[in-house]
């Protein structure tokens, strides 16, 4: 089967895909990869930085002041990135991050908290991290320069970094990390069949085989890093389904979760019970990324709730098995790699079609893969969720990742399960639409899409909800 335009004309060349599994799984804690994940990163390698600093710079060294830009300024507030950046500061990493820890820092915005560089001792609070300018140069929207000062305010050593989406993070002048080289190099959806004809390779196995080459890791660490962040998945659909009350935040929005899925339990009709009940699963991991709870960046963590909600109803629901269930994530993640490499997934930088269209296009490829289907057919799911978020924009309102973001999950994970479903059901060879044509449309839709779409809250639902 071939899609009738050629690729080749379709879409640019691109060097290969280097992404790892563990670059783009992160556990860590919502609300945004984008305004927490990275920013803590961001504020630990810069302490990191520091420490390694001359003791003569050390010992001038007075303060520590944070600048963001940006949507992280636009919205960072209400996605909780100064308390993220702080916790970075004091040398918390997303991974081992308590849950409670962000909460806990915006408490008391006032309250000074000790880090140690060397034999100097420093005092940072919330109040060193501005809120700058949301227009500026740089090269990414979600920004933040980091500084040591001395006591007079000058600046002793700085950083420009970038948080460029899923938790990633860049900086002035960086350059991608050494490491292996993939060993089946792929970087469009074309290519990547090209190479499973060539080896015979199932995708899950070519993933597998890639993963190995770049990181180094043996299958057995690679299967228990995949069991980790199946498990950290599962538990936050357990943790949101058990969790009531108020989200965080002004809007005053009530956790519905556990209402969804008792209700789910007593609908009459199967097909009812079974499409609910991924409702409720999608809603409880995004309201626990609200709250700021430990969730999996999947492609971020605004989207966290699709690829989970899938996954548990799989398990729970459709009875598929442990290994099958791994399989479909593999799968899933070479959907995410495509988009992440031929366009973006960052609601910053390409809006919602970006986080959540991503996600549903992963969630129907891991479940169509998880099935058994050829790869032909994983890619065809995989594109129809997609295509089906072409022009998403993300205008969260007031900067919280809940309206219309929780929603959003559950509609993402049923479109993946009917794109699935229609996948299945027609002859592949009659599907039009390649994903690579598809990523590339929305890639050039996020290049097009004006900036008050893009996670500033400036525009869309995030002002009619508040003029209306
Ligand atoms: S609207 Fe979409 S992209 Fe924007 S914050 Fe919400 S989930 Fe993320």
């Amino acid at each position: 089967m071939s899609h009738p335009l050629p690729a080749e004309v379709l879409v640019p060349r691109r060097p290969p895909i280097e992404t790892t599994l563990f670059d783009f799984f992160k556990i860590g804690p919502g609300p945004s990869s984008s305004h927490t994940i990275g920013p803590m990163k961001a504020g630990s390698d810069f302490m990191a930085r520091c420490a390694a600093l001359s003791g003569d710079v050390l010992r001038r060294a007075e303060g520590l002041h944070v600048t963001l830009f940006g949507s992280l300024s636009a919205t960072g507030k209400g996605h909780g990135t100064d308390s993220a950046v702080l916790a970075g500061l004091l040398g918390s990493s997303p991974e081992s991050c308590a849950p409670e820890l962000l909460p806990s820092l915006l408490r008391d915005p006032e309250a000074r908290h000790s880090v140690r560089l060397g034999d100097t001792w420093l005092t940072v609070s919330l109040t060193d991290i501005e809120f700058g300018p949301v227009q500026h140069e740089a090269p990414f929207s979600n920004t933040l320069q980091c500084s040591l000062r001395d006591a007079a305010g000058q600046e002793l050593f700085g950083m420009e970094y970038y948080s460029v989406g899923g938790g990633f993070i860049q900086w002035k002048g960086w350059t991608p990390p050494e490491r292996g080289r993939p060993v089946h190099p792929y970087g469009t959806m074309r290519e990547l069949h090209q190479c499973l004809d060539e080896t015979g390779l199932t995708l899950h196995e070519l993933i597998l085989e890639n993963e190995t080459a770049i990181t180094g890791m043996s299958r057995p660490s690679i299967f228990a890093c995949l069991d980790d962040i199946m498990d950290a998945m599962y538990d936050s659909v357990r943790r949101g389904l058990r969790s009531s009350g108020r989200l965080p935040g002004t809007l005053g929005v009530w956790r519905k979760a556990g209402a969804l899925l008792d209700r789910a339990v007593a609908l009459p009709f199967m097909v009812d019970r079974f499409l609910a009940k991924l409702n409720a699963y999608a809603f409880a991991v995004a309201e626990e990324n609200a709250a700021g709870g430990v969730i999996v960046t999947a492609p971020t963590c605004g989207a966290a709730g699709v690829m989970p909600a899938l996954l548990y109803a799989m398990r729970q629901d459709l009875n598929i098995g442990e290994r099958a269930l791994r399989e479909g994530l593999l799968a899933s993640a070479a959907v995410g790699f495509l988009a992440k490499h031929n366009a973006g997934i960052a609601g910053a930088e390409v809006g919602c079609q970006g986080e959540v269209g991503v996600a549903s296009a992963m969630g129907a490829a891991m479940l169509t893969h998880a099935r058994g289907n050829a790869a032909r057919v994983v890619e065809n799911a995989a594109e129809v969720a997609l295509e089906h978020h072409l022009g998403l924009t993300c205008d969260p309102v007031g900067g919280y990742v809940q309206v219309p973001c929780i929603e959003r999950n559950a509609v993402g994970a049923i479109k993946a399960y009917n794109a699935s479903l229609l996948a299945t059901c027609e002859e592949q060879e009659h599907h039009l639409v390649s994903l690579d044509a598809a990523i590339m449309a929305m890639g050039e839709t996020g290049r097009e899409m004006n900036v008050k779409f893009k996670e500033t809250s400036a525009g869309g639902l995030a002002v009619s909800l508040v003029e209306c």
